[in-house]
C-alpha cells in the first residue's frame, strides 16, 4: 500500500515532468471512477506535483498567473500507480487503465488494477494545508521563523496544523520534538534562533529517517498487507510511556494537549525561558 513516502516519491518524480505542462483533456475510462466531469480544467497549467495527506495532487494554475485555480487529487490505494508517457513515446496503453490525463507534452496514465483508487477535481488551492510542506526546499530555517513568529500556541498542537506546515501527524511531532530537545509545551512564538534551527534539523531528520525506513519496509517484505513499518522499531517517545528515555534513562512521559496523546521526556525536553536561548 502506497504509504505517505511513497506517495511522496511519486510525486517528486512527476513534478519536473509535469511542471508548465498544459492540460488538454480528462479521458475516464472507468466508471467507477467520479472523476468530476463537470468544470473540467482543461487548458490549465501544471503549476507542481505534491502530496496532499497521501494523495497526489496536480496543482493547476490559469495562464499568466501562479494562483492555482484546480487541483487533481489522486489516491492511488491498493494498486493504483501513476505512469507518464512523453508526447511521441508510441508505448501502448497498458491494460487496467482508467483514466488518461492528456497533456499537451504526453500523457499521464491512472492504471489501477483493483480499482479502489480515486481521482477527483477540486477547485481552488488546498483548504486545509496551504503550509509549507518541510520535505521541500521552502523550509527553510528562515521560513520556519517566518511561521512561529508570534503564535502564542503550544508547540506540540502547533506541529499539527496544516495551514503552517503540511503532513505532520501525531507520531511525528512527539518525536520532531524529543529530537529537537524543546518541550512540548512551550509556546511556539518563543523560540530563540538557535531553537528554531533545532526544530527545523529535527524536522527534516525524524522525516527523512520515516521516509527511508517505509521503503525499506516496502522493499523487504514485498507484500502490501505488512505495515509494520520500519520506523515503529525507531521511535525514540512515541507510545513509550514508563519506558526509559533513549537518551538519559528516566521515564518518558505522556502528557495530553488538546485532547491528543504526546510523548516526551521533561528532562531532556526542558523548557528554555524566552530570551535564554542556548548555543547550538
Ligand atoms: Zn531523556
Amino acid at each position: 500500500v502506497p504509504e505517505l513516502p511513497e506517495v511522496e516519491t511519486v510525486a517528486r518524480q512527476l513534478a519536473p515532468l509535469l511542471r508548465g505542462c498544459v492540460l488538454r483533456r480528462i479521458e475516464v475510462l472507468d466508471p467507477l471512477l467520479r472523476a468530476a466531469r463537470r468544470n473540467l480544467p482543461c487548458g490549465r497549467v501544471v503549476r507542481n506535483v505534491t502530496r496532499e495527506g497521501k494523495q497526489v495532487a496536480i496543482l493547476l494554475r490559469a495562464h499568466g498567473s501562479r494562483r492555482i485555480v484546480h487541483r487533481l487529487l489522486c489516491h492511488l490505494r491498493m494498486t493504483g500507480r501513476l505512469l507518464w508517457l512523453p508526447r511521441g513515446d508510441a508505448s501502448r496503453d497498458t491494460r487496467h487503465l482508467r483514466a488518461r490525463l492528456v497533456f499537451d507534452r504526453g500523457r499521464l496514465l491512472f492504471i489501477d488494477p483493483r480499482r479502489f483508487g480515486t481521482l477527483r477535481v477540486l477547485r481552488g488551492a488546498c483548504a486545509a494545508g496551504s503550509g509549507v510542506d518541510p520535505t521541500t526546499r521552502a523550509f527553510t530555517p528562515p521560513a520556519l521563523a517566518r511561521l512561529l513568529a508570534g503564535s502564542r500556541q503550544e508547540l506540540k498542537p502547533w506541529l499539527l496544523r496544516q495551514d503552517r506546515l503540511v503532513g505532520l501527524g501525531n507520531i511525528y511531532a512527539s518525536e520532531i520534538l524529543f529530537a529537537a530537545r524543546l518541550d512540548p509545551r512551550r509556546r511556539a512564538g518563543t523560540l530563540g534562533p538557535a531553537e528554531t534551527r533545532r526544530l527545523w534539523r529535527a524536522t527534516r531528520r525524524v522525516l527523512a529517517r520515516a521516509i527511508a525506513c517505509r521503503g525499506t519496509t516496502f522493499s523487504d517484505f514485498g507484500d502490501a498487507g505488512g505495515r509494520p513499518g520500519g520506523f515503529q522499531r525507531r521511535l525514540a517517545v512515541y507510545g513509550r510511556e514508563h519506558e526509559a528515555c533513549r537518551r538519559c534513562g528516566r521515564p518518558v512521559r505522556r502528557i495530553v494537549q488538546q485532547g491528543r496523546s504526546t510523548f516526551c521526556c521533561t528532562s531532556c525536553q526542558q523548557g528554555t525561558r524566552p530570551g535564554t536561548d542556548v548555543a547550538p
